[in-house]
């Protein structure tokens, strides 16, 4: 047997794409593929250490929208989103600042042992 269906499908507002269109802006509802939501907007992280449900895109111009207006309903949202996305920027940089910190103390290890005749 065969039957039609009717299939809704998202296609990229930008480019017109229909592969690939994962983010949607939460404000203006837009649909952006890959390519164009890396350009067009920004995805934020709910979570610090994770990424998944919660997260959210905002699309550039509701970005700037959002933020000239502190009534905007979604002020507070964006607001929180920033919060994270800073942590998540402090995060990386002690996990650098860390690593380089471990590298640095186990070079004085092996160069003590050498130092020492122990090699
Ligand atoms: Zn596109
Ligand atoms: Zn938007």
């Amino acid at each position: 047997m065969r039957k039609m269906v009717e299939v809704e499908i998202k296609v990229c507002d930008v480019c017109g794409n229909e592969e690939h269109v994962y983010d949607t802006c939460l404000k203006c509802g837009n649909d952006y593929c890959y390519d164009c939501a890396k350009v067009s907007g920004v995805d934020y992280r709910h979570s610090v250490y994770s990424s998944g449900s919660g997260d959210g895109y905002f699309c550039n111009k509701c970005i700037v929208e959002i933020r000239n207006n502190p009534q905007d309903k979604y002020y507070n949202l964006h607001e929180a989103y920033l919060n994270v996305a800073r942590l998540r920027k402090e995060v990386e940089a002690d996990y650098k600042d860390t690593q380089d910190k471990q590298d640095e103390a186990e070079k004085r290890v092996k160069y003590s042992r050498e130092r020492a005749g122990l090699a």
